[in-house]
């Protein structure tokens, strides 16, 4: 008898072959013409699919399966960053100015796998599974919203999941956690308006340079007396931009930067607070201001029943040995936007290995995958098609 094990590792060669063209092909969010044309490709290559395009750049396969039970959707994110690989291997980018730096190439071939095992053996799934490949996780306002919001894509779906890799987790490693995973990540844009002069006489003007460090130095207050210790918060200015020369006082000065939460209610808060520091400061020293705060993903938070699942598939696919209860993130993700239509749970595969060199962090230019992660992923996602598309609680006929 073939074992699930035994499917895998047959498709080994297939998942490498698959990551390596999509990370010589990179396209960034909303550009994935390629990406998706190849994607669609090979599902219209397996039996028992039905092959569809929700957005231009996004695909979607479905598999009906042979018993009762609920209507799963797995996600994959396909697209690139605009970074300029620093890779040497033979499979780089080929495209100048975009690269695969975040593993979107991995979860694509992960989910290509997922979708094979599957429609090999539609006979063993229940319910229904859905196979979103996903555009723009990267660029706001995110390939998930639109899906969500323009396609009929989560209707009647009971559960979620999908993975992200991880390079700074060991190659094989699965974590996954109940409740809040991963932040808000939501931008703060500030110009600070002052009065532009001869460098020489700075009495004579109000120096929006001097002002914005202030600025800066004032924001870290906000996290460290204006929060609980507990409440996470941060606050990172990016961003600053102001001047043309060595001897021109400017006008203004230009600061962004990002806020990130979990919180919903500290979220809220958030903007009030920033401002107050930037009120405050440019008043003292007789500056003004704009001020603008805009609202990115949701945070991250998963489904206590579905992580507490995955946390079980895990031990049985993996081993003890290589589980791990995951660690809250500061990092956002636009995977948030199917968990306000449906229960879920986001997790985490380990990628990072010295033999593969991919220690690196996303979106870093030399980053890249230990290859044997994709079967892990798929091995992850192929068990949870399984269990949770089963009757509720999945543990039916026992
Ligand atoms: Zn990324
Ligand atoms: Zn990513």
């Amino acid at each position: 008898m073939t074992t699930t094990q035994d499917r895998v590792e047959s498709l080994r060669g297939q998942l490498v072959a698959w990551r390596r063209h999509l990370h010589m092909n990179p396209e960034v969010g909303f550009h994935e013409h390629d990406t998706a044309d190849f994607v669609e490709a090979e599902l219209r290559k397996m039996p028992g699919l039905t092959v569809s395009r929700p957005t231009a750049t996004s695909v979607l396969a479905v598999l009906k399966g042979g018993k009762p039970g609920r209507t799963l959707l797995l996600r994959a994110d396909i697209d690139a960053l605009p970074v300029e690989e620093e890779n040497t291997f033979e499979f780089r980018s080929q495209r100048p100015g975009a690269m695969h730096a975040c593993g979107h190439d991995g979860h694509t071939a992960i989910l290509l796998g997922v979708a094979r095992l599957l429609s090999e053996n539609p006979g063993e799934v229940p319910g229904e599974v859905r196979m979103i490949f996903q555009h723009a996780e990267e660029i706001g306002p995110g390939g998930a919203e639109e899906l969500v919001m323009e396609t009929g894509l989560m209707d009647g779906v009971d559960v979620v999941t999908g993975l992200h890799l991880n390079s700074q987790l060991p190659a094989g490693m699965v974590v996954v956690k109940p409740g809040a995973f991963m932040a808000a990540p939501d931008t703060v844009h500030i110009t600070v308006k002052g009065k532009g002069g001869h460098g020489a006489h700075p009495e004579q003007t109000v120096d929006p340079i001097a002002v914005g460090a202030q600025v800066v130095t004032n924001l870290q207050h906000v996290v460290s007396r204006h929060v609980a210790a507990l409440d996470a918060l941060v606050v990172s200015i990016t961003y600053f931009q102001s001047g043309t020369t060595h001897n021109v006082i400017p006008d203004t000065a230009v600061l962004m930067g990002t806020v990130r939460t979990f919180d919903p209610e500290l979220r809220r808060r958030a903007p009030e607070l920033i401002e107050r520091v930037v009120r405050g400061v440019t008043e003292a020293h007789g500056a003004s201001y704009d001020f603008g705060y805009e609202f990115g993903y949701r945070p991250l938070i998963n489904t206590d029943w579905v992580a507490a699942q995955l946390r079980e598939i895990a031990l049985e696919t993996v081993g003890p040995e290589h589980f791990q209860e995951a660690q809250p993130t500061m990092g956002g993700e636009d995977f948030s936007a199917y968990l306000e239509k449906a229960p879920g749970a986001y997790f985490n595969v380990g990628s990072g290995s010295d033999e593969a060199d991919s220690r690196w962090p996303h979106h870093h230019p030399r980053f890249t995958i230990d290859e044997a992660s994709l079967e892990t992923g798929v091995r992850m996602l192929h068990a949870a098609a399984l269990r949770l598309t089963g009757e509720p609680g999945g543990q039916s006929g026992s």
